[in-house]
């Protein structure tokens, strides 16, 4: 059976194209940095992102951690979004790797930190304190519904870290989006951050891999960094090839997703049982299970599996669907369509 996958944006596969460039990337060591696909792919990242330098890394957890370390010294602290995917999803590796001590402050509905309360964060100087050294955003913010945080909001948080010597780091694996949702330049949307890390595996449709973008010197302690944690690679350039497309080809047809997000959302108000969350901002649709449901999150998954489409829970009574380039109109049709059948 041909499924439709909805349980998230990883799940995207390469492109011919993708593949095509891939088995034709010219390659070298890069660790030495000899490879010239690898160089491209960074040079290109940090013109796109507005920054002086960028560094092609395994994961988008690896460029947050490397991110932290480079910005942070042990016992250091970092103001954190209490539903980020740093604070919630990478396994603590600030702390355990890095001696980092997060301090966790509420995701509002809309993904934002307030502002004050960022403020009322920082601590003062005084032998009992941490040294604050680092505010982390998520734009788009992904458990808060792929809510976007828009410009003016990370220029204020820009401002409230450099006024009290801060860094600000933007964990942007789907930046992106954010900025197809806000129609905006990437550019504009990180131009207060010292450091971004993006995602070329999620929306942007790349098999493997990420970026982290900041300053020339702020990257060379990453490289330093990367190797020691075992992110040195070889010839990355056949991963670097498929990243090129995500960025020429891949980063300007967000938006598509996102209208299939609204059109799935407007399909799914027709089916009992759900309270769907606000009409989406980009590509990810949230619900909750209403009383009435008497179906486990489980038993939904499979009599969803049983009629081709893949949907994962976000927790025990909630769902979150992700719309990407290997979802078509029909895909949504169809997802509305078994939705209705398996929730009466
Ligand atoms: C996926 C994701 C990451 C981490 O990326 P991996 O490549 O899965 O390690 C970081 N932050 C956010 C918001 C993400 O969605």
């Amino acid at each position: 059976m041909e499924y439709v996958d909805l349980r998230s944006d990883t799940v995207t596969k390469p492109t011919p194209e993708m593949r095509e460039a891939m088995a034709e990337a010219e390659v070298g060591d890069d660790v030495y940095m000899d490879d010239p696909t690898v160089n491209q792919l960074q040079q290109k990242a940090a013109e796109m992102l507005g920054k002086e330098d960028a560094l092609f890394v395994p994961s988008g957890t690896m460029g947050n951690l490397l991110a932290l370390l480079v910005h942070c010294q042990r016992g250091d602290e970092v103001i954190v979004g209490n539903k980020s995917h740093i604070y919630v999803n990478e396994a603590g590796g600030m702390s355990a790797l890095g001696g980092i001590h997060p301090h966790p402050i509420k995701n509002q509905s809309d993904g934002t930190l307030a502002l004050d309360e960022i403020l009322a964060s920082i601590q003062t100087e005084d032998v009992h304190h941490t040294i604050t050294r680092l505010i982390c955003l998520e734009n788009t913010q992904n458990s808060c519904g792929g809510v976007v945080l828009p410009v003016e909001y990370v220029q204020a948080v820009g401002k409230i870290a450099h006024d009290n010597n801060l860094f600000l780091h933007i964990d942007g694996a789907r930046i992106f989006n954010a900025a197809a949702a806000l129609n905006v330049s990437v550019k504009a949307l990180v131009e207060p951050a010292d450091s971004v890390m993006f995602c070329l595996s999620k929306g942007l449709v790349a098999p493997v891999g990420s970026m982290l973008v900041g300053k020339k010197k702020f990257i060379t302690r990453a490289r330093h960094l990367r190797k020691m944690l075992g992110g040195g690679m070889r010839q990355a350039g056949v991963l670097a090839a498929a990243g090129l497309i995500s960025l020429d080809k891949m980063s300007t047809r967000l938006g598509q997703d996102h209208a299939r997000a609204k059109s799935l959302f407007e399909g799914l108000k027709q089916v009992r049982g759900i309270k769907l969350d606000a009409s989406p901002s980009s590509n990810m649709v949230y619900f909750d299970l209403l009383d009435e449901v008497k179906l486990s999150v489980d038993q939904i998954v499979e009599e969803m599996k049983a009629r081709g489409v893949l949907v994962d829970w976000a927790g025990p009574r909630r769902f979150r669907l992700v719309t990407h380039y290997w979802v078509d109109d029909a895909g949504v049709e169809k997802t509305v369509k078994a939705f209705g059948e398996v929730m009466i």
